[in-house]
């Protein structure tokens, strides 16, 4: 498996420091407010990523915090007049139903920040100790001076960091890019006691200290969003490889930016759209497929087209699902099989699995490997075209279905609910098949099959009014009748 490196600038084989286990820290979010759809993409990127190495045999510890102290909450608390602690309870069970909703997996461990002070205190307490932080006023600052090798992650010299980036001057500094571990609580403000006096952690060492704590150092990736690279990840590398002189972290992994009108969306720049509210009108496996389009690394372009388009996509992949299953109801068990149609198939489906696997081991290639799906797709699509003959060809047909299945699963997208052709049939169909057919059970397929053969009487008949009325009545739910070479069946348009 390759797994490109923010540190060195090169995709590299990886090879975790325990075989067969790895340690992971995604940094969580500071809960202010809800989370935006950019914020989603960096944790479903990881998501993504770490359910391939569950997939490859890897017994992954996955870490991720929740920032629950900081000045945005804080400010947050003094306009709404309630306290930091209520603000932060509210939005961090806010993103852990948003993260269940997108299908993220829960983390192995979620530390939260203010639960977490003690072992913090203890980083910046060694940190003094070793000469690498000092004490001003009640805050404690990092010295970056002490730290010659800053700047190794985002690729820059400290010169260039000082011009590239401004600096508000603070006479407590000793250098304009020293950081604070602590900071001094002013009134009104969370604090907790420590040897400086009243405060509250930094945000940077909350990440040192806690995936230290959890994962030991050093430990095997760590990930964001690249927006985090400078300052937030350098100063992580800074805190923690001067608290302890080991390597903090082997790989880092940084997720590209959603992008809107071009655009990074953020909060700040007011460009963004809540995830709970996208949400509120889509299925967010479409959320989950249009991400998937795009490489982790690379920025992606969000808008209502391209959701669209990615909504036509799934679609396509659900849609062959149910015709596959409705197949091989309908399969001539007694026909004459195709021999080499189904060696052909196999081939395709076999090929398409490895080479998912081979992109998604090649720096989780996602977009690549979703093209592998649809090479599937493609093929079963053809197989089934003129209708199933055989056991052999049934057989044959399933097994693609459920590679299919297999591969959007690895993607954390669930697509069994397809395999159920009736999902989302509206209940008035049963009502239907009562007054039309005299249909009294509650199985939607049969009520199906009830009124088509009610159809399919009359038109013998020659009884054009009652047929044309069960036509009436069905596209009024939203049905049409397919005629196919198996028979005719019920398609849901919605
Ligand atoms: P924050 O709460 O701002 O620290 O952000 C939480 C996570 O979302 C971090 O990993 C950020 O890098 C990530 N993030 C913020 N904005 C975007 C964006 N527009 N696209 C992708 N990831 C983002
Ligand atoms: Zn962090």
């Amino acid at each position: 498996m390759k797994i490109y490196n923010t540190l060195t600038r090169k995709k590299e084989d990886f090879t975790p420091l325990v075989e067969g286990k790895v340690g992971m820290y995604v940094c969580g979010p500071t809960v202010y407010n809800h989370i935006h759809v950019g914020n989603a993409r960096t944790f479903v990127s990881f998501d993504v990523i770490r359910r391939h190495l569950i997939n490859s045999g890897y017994d992954v510890t996955f870490v991720s915090n929740i920032t629950d102290v900081d000045d945005k909450i804080i400010n947050r608390a003094n306009e709404e007049g309630r306290t930091a602690a209520e603000v932060a309870e509210e939005y961090s069970n806010a993103f852990i139903k948003a993260m269940d909703d997108l299908g993220v997996m829960p983390p192995t461990i979620r530390p939260y920040a203010t639960k977490e002070i003690d072992a913090m205190i203890g980083t910046i307490e060694t940190l003094i100790a070793n000469g690498h932080a000092y004490e001003a006023e009640g805050d404690v600052y990092f010295s970056i001076k002490t730290f010659p090798e800053y700047g190794k992650l985002s690729g820059r010299t400290v010169d260039e960091l000082l011009s590239g980036t401004r600096f508000d001057v603070d006479p407590k500094k000793h250098d304009p890019l020293d950081f604070a571990l602590w900071k001094a609580a002013k009134p009104g403000e969370p604090y907790w006691e420590c040897p400086w006096g009243k405060g509250r952690p930094g945000w940077h060492i909350e990440c040192s200290s806690m995936s230290a704590k959890y994962l030991g150092q050093p430990f095997d990736i760590h990930g964001g969003g690249v927006d985090l690279v400078f300052p937030h990840h350098e100063n992580e590398i800074a805190q923690s490889e001067c608290c302890s002189n080991v390597t903090f972290c082997n790989y880092w992994m940084h997720g590209g930016m959603l992008l809107i009108d071009n655009e990074k969306m953020s909060k700040s720049l007011n460009n963004f759209l809540l995830l709970k509210d996208v949400l509120a009108n889509l299925d967010a496996r479409v959320l989950r497929f249009l991400m998937l389009q795009t490489h982790y690394r690379s920025p992606m372009d969000y808008s209502k087209q391209r959701l669209d388009e990615a909504a036509n996509s799934f679609e396509r992949i659900a849609n062959t699902l149910r015709n596959i299953d409705w197949e091989v109801e309908h399969a001539d068990l007694f026909a004459e099989v195709d021999v080499a149609a189904i060696e052909k198939l196999d081939v395709a489906v076999a090929a398409g699995v490895d080479s998912y696997v081979a992109y998604m081991d090649d720096d989780f290639n996602t977009a690549a490997a979703l093209g592998e799906v649809f090479s599937i797709v493609g093929a079963v699509n053809g197989f089934i075209a003129d209708g199933l003959s055989g056991a052999e060809e049934v057989k044959a047909a399933q097994a693609a279905h459920d590679a299919i299945v297999d591969l959007m699963g690895r993607f954390g997208i669930d697509m069994a609910e397809e395999s159920d052709e009736t999902a989302g049939w509206p209940a008035e169909l049963l009502a239907f098949a009562k007054d039309v057919a005299g249909y009294e059970g509650d199985d939607m397929l049969a009520a199906g099959e009830a009124i088509i053969s009610k159809r399919a009487e009359a038109r013998k008949a020659k009884d054009w009014g009652t047929a044309d009325a069960i036509r009436d009545g069905l596209s009024a739910m939203g049905f049409a009748v397919e005629d196919t070479a198996a028979g005719s069946r019920l398609s849901y348009g919605g």
